[in-house]
């Protein structure tokens, strides 16, 4: 069994935010992205979007939005931990889970990929820190299940970190062993291809993602939209998928809800106005398990009874409020960061 200490985290979102404009810094030289927690609390503005954002939460969405409504809004656990003075988590290898009858989760309790199977092959999103995890992890674990590597016609990259290879590192091996396409957005191929080191090499170029793009494979389209803030081209990719039959909607967020100044906040409500509602998406999933909920013990749970609900469905009703809960603690802080003096727009 692979083990790696949680660690990753604070340092590859410090490497992402080196791209944003560097205003005063705050958090061990990182740009504020986030308001602090004092310039949180001190805004009436941002507070009445949290009393908003607390309201719509209800009784149903009380951990959700304990979890979005802070200064920062979700974290990694191992940053969060960090931030909490709490010691870090020994990382270990998750049993791959068919969180979705057209969906399996694959690799580390800290870092993840997602397996789509279609009539016509599959869909590896995301690709684990390096070559050696995608070689010993992702591809022992795909063939575990029963399906085959060689049968990836794509790869989809949710994000690129300049230095960091969090998402993308495993890419490359891919690339060059099984020949998928490889997609990523054209800001994060422009941002990471310079940056990159020979001991990690990236993946070589090949297709452009760009925002409300679609693509399809067999009986399965995805949908892209582009949510910048995390990094310049962060992924919301909207994944059509099935549950003991029936169809539901999930949004894959590649980042945290880093929507730091004006243009960001409109783009992630845009897409939440004109592709989670109108999609009804109906569930969250992002490739670093817990940043959004206890993904852990929700995969836990579906291991132990695939044929129960999935906890990662919330229903169209309750994810509408969950999304509502996003923007509304996403707008306090770009309030309170501009209250403060950031440079939002
Ligand atoms: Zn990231």
């Amino acid at each position: 069994m692979l083990k790696r200490v949680l660690t990753g985290g604070a340092i590859a979102i410090g490497a992402a935010l080196m791209l944003q404009a560097p205003v005063a810094a705050q958090r061990g030289g990182r740009p504020p992205v986030f308001p602090t927690k004092e310039q949180f609390a001190a805004s009436a503005e941002a507070q009445k979007h949290v009393a908003a954002a607390r309201k719509i939460a209800g009784t149903d969405l009380v951990k959700e939005f304990e979890n979005t409504c802070s200064s920062t809004g979700p974290q990694r656990v191992a940053l969060a931990r960090q931030d909490a003075g709490l010691p870090p988590l020994k990382d270990y290898t998750v049993e791959p889970t068919k969180i979705f009858d057209n969906v399996w989760f694959m690799g580390l309790a800290s870092q993840g990929a997602f397996v789509i199977t279609t009539s016509q092959g599959l869909i590896l999103i995301d690709t684990l820190n390096t070559t050696e995890e995608a070689r010993d992890i992702l591809v022992p674990g795909i063939k575990k299940v029963g399906l085959d590597p060689a049968q990836i016609k794509y790869i989809v990259l949710t994000h690129g970190h300049p230095g960091q290879t969090d998402h993308t590192g495993g890419a490359s091996y891919l690339q060059s062993t099984y020949h998928p396409r490889v997609m990523m957005s054209k800001e994060d191929w422009d941002a990471t291809l310079p940056a990159q080191k020979p001991e990690r090499p990236l993946a070589k170029r090949d297709m452009d993602i760009v925002h409300g793009q679609t693509l399809t494979l067999g009986d399965e389209t995805l949908t892209f939209t582009v949510l910048f803030g995390h990094t310049p081209g962060t992924l919301g990719i909207f994944i059509p998928v099935k549950w003991h039959g029936q169809p539901h909607v999930v949004v894959l967020h590649g980042g945290g809800l880093q929507h730091p100044n004006h243009d960001s906040l409109n783009r992630f409500e845009s897409v939440i106005k004109d592709y989670a509602l109108e999609m009804n998406a109906e569930g969250i999933l992002n490739a670093h398990p817990g940043i959004y909920q206890d993904t852990l013990a929700d995969m836990e749970t579906i291991r132990k009874n695939p044929n129960g609900p999935n906890p990662l469905l919330y229903g169209r009703d309750r994810a509408a409020r969950y999304w509502k809960v996003m923007d509304e603690c996403a707008t306090a802080r770009v309030v309170a960061l501009e209250e403060a003096g950031g440079r939002t727009r």
